[in-house]
């Protein structure tokens, strides 16, 4: 079903349950502890109200998360402060001495056919495919749709561009990505702080206290206050805001009594989570050997391509990137033999020598994280108004605030961080002093 705004309008005016009097504590529940959860938490917080924040994992900071469990640190998650010109996390990092550091444009690329450097031809060929995909966007102006429909009938190089930038920018196939919702991301200058990205937002949330491995199972809405059932005892307050990604929302990771209305389950119908997967391997690079570029790009004749960053951050480490569903499948197929997967990749590029200098792996398998479901949301070509329709106050208790609901910020930490603090400010306003 599309979405439409006159339909988002009708469902705005019922969605709005007459407002009772409320008691005189105002606690909210905020579940989730990502950067849409803390910042919601610390606007209520700085504004005198008393939030309990309920989080699912034993950590905070949900998909940014930096991992030094190979001992080398990598985002497994969030690696880029995008858009810095208007995005939050440049004053955090600022107040909190946490350096961001330039994103250069890394030391050549050089990009493998079945294991075979292609020719500066073919190269060629494929960098003037991006630039007409660009255009491409640019000029489907307010008709919404996919990025395989805009390429269909065009020159092979033009598909391969669109899955270069649909699979590694937002960790979708093609077809399942409205060039709408794309053309709507904002854009600007980026950076990768100092450290991490998720461990510059743990520090963010380091001041919010967070009852961790507390997941929401059960949340009831229709009676004037909310309540979440969780494994620890139930948790009530007067309204909550919820920031669990749209996936697990859409898998029924929470239920909840009356169901959501059917504005929302409509916008929920318009997105699907993207699976942007990052293999990480820790590699010895002395045996590794010298080599002149830190990013290479491997496509397979007929099947996926696999995108590679050596020495991120100055890291042992080489950064396999994959998405869609060959990502999907591969995390479904567990971190040993996604490990195994971007290991002989890498052998089939640079020889034994590569796969000789792994010494350990790490999958950051989103798509089958239970409490993320996937990288992040992606709007289905045709319903250019769901992240608007998220938004929507449920009942004058529930808000729904992340990533998914930022408009031209989603899928971003900062777009997170600011729909935080949107639905922490209109709650407040909702419920009076
Ligand atoms: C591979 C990858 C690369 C990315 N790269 C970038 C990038 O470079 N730059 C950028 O800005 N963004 C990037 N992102 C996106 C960014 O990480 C997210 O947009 C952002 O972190 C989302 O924040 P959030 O608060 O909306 O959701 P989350 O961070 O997902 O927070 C939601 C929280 O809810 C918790 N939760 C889930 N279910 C329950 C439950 N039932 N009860 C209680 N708690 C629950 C989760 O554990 C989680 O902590 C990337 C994401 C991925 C996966």
């Amino acid at each position: 079903m599309r979405i439409t705004r006159r339909g988002l309008l009708a469902g705005t005016a019922s969605l709005m349950i007459a407002r009772r009097a409320l008691a005189s504590d105002v606690d909210v529940l905020v579940v989730g502890a990502g950067a849409a959860g803390l910042a919601a938490a610390k606007t209520l917080r700085a504004a005198g109200r008393t939030v309990t924040v309920v989080e699912a994992r034993s950590r905070i900071g949900g998909r940014a998360h930096t991992d030094s469990s190979l001992g080398a640190s990598f985002d497994a998650g969030a690696h880029y402060v995008h858009w810095s010109e208007r995005n939050p996390w440049r004053k955090i990092a600022d107040e909190l001495g946490i350096r961001l550091n330039e994103d250069d444009d890394g030391g050549g690329l050089r990009v493998y056919r079945d294991g075979v450097v292609m020719s500066e031809a073919e190269r060629r060929r494929r960098r003037s495919a991006n630039g007409q995909i660009e255009r491409l966007v640019q000029a489907a102006g307010a008709m919404d749709y996919s990025f395989a429909d805009a390429v269909r009938g065009k020159p092979p190089e033009m598909a391969d561009a669109a899955g270069g930038i649909t699979l590694f920018a937002l960790g979708e196939d093609p077809e399942r990505v409205s060039l709408h919702d794309y053309d709507q991301l904002w854009s600007g200058d980026d950076y990768i702080p100092a450290g991490g990205y998720g461990a510059l937002v743990a520090r963010y949330g380091a001041d919010v206290p967070v009852q961790l491995d507390t997941p929401v199972t059960h949340l009831y809405w229709g009676d004037g206050r909310v309540a979440a059932d969780t494994p620890r005892g139930t948790v009530r307050a007067q309204a909550a805001i919820v920031t669990v990604p749209v996936g697990v929302l859409q898998a029924g990771g929470i239920r909840f009594t009356p169901e959501l209305p059917a504005e929302i389950q409509e916008a929920l119908e318009g997105l699907h989570m993207g699976a942007l997967t990052k293999i990480a391997l820790r590699v010895d690079r002395e045996r590794f050997g010298k080599i002149d570029v830190t990013d290479l790009v491997d496509v397979q004749q007929g099947g996926p391509v696999t995108s590679f960053e050596l020495w991120p951050d100055d890291e042992d480490l080489v950064l396999a990137y994959i998405g869609g569903d060959h990502a999907r499948e591969l995390c479904r197929a567990g971190e040993s033999a996604a490990t195994d997967f971007a290991v002989n990749r890498l052998a089939s590029m640079l020889g034994a020598r590569a796969r000789d200098a792994v010494t350990g792996g790490r999958l950051a398998g989103w798509w089958s994280d239970p409490y993320a479901m996937g990288s992040y949301s992606i709007v289905k070509p045709g319903y250019v108004l769901a992240r608007e329709g998220l938004r929507l106050p449920i009942g004058d208790r529930l808000w729904l605030a992340g990533e998914a609901t930022a408009g031209g910020g989603a899928m971003t930490v900062g777009g997170a961080t600011l729909e935080g603090e949107r639905a922490a400010n209109e709650l407040m306003v909702r419920l009076g002093a």
